[in-house]
């Protein structure tokens, strides 16, 4: 990965952000590969000691699996520099729901964590007493089965709480994408007649939240950039307006507007095909731009 003066940034934006948050699939990797000009923008980014810090709906690894692959590539990377919504969902649970029971729609990474964080999981291989589960967590599983469905169904007409890790709708791979955690969701919301109670993936600002404690900084001195438009639905205005951030997932009443259509960021983002640059962090104002 070249590092020196990269023809394609054609010069450092007029403003710098101390810190720039980054999505991962899509943004900044596809599969198991960098995209073009992102590990230069993110060096640059740092030579001029600029914070980066990367943000992931991904459950299927852990926050210390996707750093060291960002090592692998180039981009050295403490651990402490990722958060990915299986880290977020065990922050949440200890908060909301301590030593909670749990059924868990999702792959092994997830399970691991969640039990390492001191949860009992509940076993759907091995039948499950719907009325011991506290909460089902949806989430990318693609190892889902009617034989799951059924225990999430039953769990959850027990009187388990749902939440989910995230909700997208698929996961870029170099082979097109995969269907991800919106799936599962939608067919446990399908099945029970029950909403989802909270997403924590981006854009929840319970995601947000935990990235701005990491940085230690406010939500105006940093910039996420992403690749879906989707994303910058809601995004932060429940906090503003003192809803509970969960409360309106995929609503577009908050006052988000579009300050800026031009890349504050040139480089990773400005060259996808679909991309958004994304002032997610900085109250209800967002900017996405398709180039
Ligand atoms: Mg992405």
């Amino acid at each position: 990965m070249a590092t020196d003066t990269p023809t394609y940034l054609p010069g450092l934006p007029d403003r710098l952000f101390d810190a720039y948050l980054f999505d991962l699939d899509g943004t900044v990797t596809l599969g198991d590969a960098l995209l073009p000009t992102a590990g230069e923008t993110i060096v640059r980014l740092r030579g001029q000691g600029r914070r980066t810090l990367f943000l992931s709906n991904n459950p299927t690894r852990t926050a210390a699996e996707y750093a060291a692959r960002l090592s692998r590539l180039g981009l050295p990377t403490p651990a402490e520099d990722v958060i990915n919504s299986s880290l977020v969902m065990v922050d949440f649970l200890r908060r909301e729901m301590p030593g909670a029971r749990l059924l868990v729609v999702g792959e092994a990474s997830l399970c691991a964590e969640l039990a390492a964080a001191g949860f009992e999981l509940a076993d759907e291989a091995a039948g499950v007493d719907a009325e011991s589960v506290d909460a089902v967590i949806a989430s990318f599983d693609r190892d889902f089965t009617y034989r799951k469905l059924q225990a999430a169904f039953d769990a959850i007409r027990g009187g388990a709480r749902f939440f989910a890790t995230n909700g997208d709708r698929f996961c870029p791979t170099p082979d097109g994408g995969q269907p991800d955690a919106a799936a599962v969701i939608a067919a446990i919301e399908a099945c029970t007649n029950t909403r989802v109670e909270a997403v924590v993936g981006k854009p929840s600002p319970i995601m947000a939240a935990a990235a701005l404690a990491r940085l230690a900084l406010s939500p105006e001195r940093c910039l996420m950039v992403g690749d879906r438009l989707e994303d910058g639905r809601v995004v932060w205005a429940e906090r503003r307006h003192g809803r509970r951030p969960d409360a309106d997932r995929g609503d577009e009443r908050g006052r988000s507007e579009c300050i800026e259509h031009s890349a504050d960021l040139r480089g990773a983002a400005a060259e996808r095909s679909t991309c958004e640059v994304r002032r997610w962090l900085s109250g209800s104002t967002w900017c996405g731009c398709s180039s």
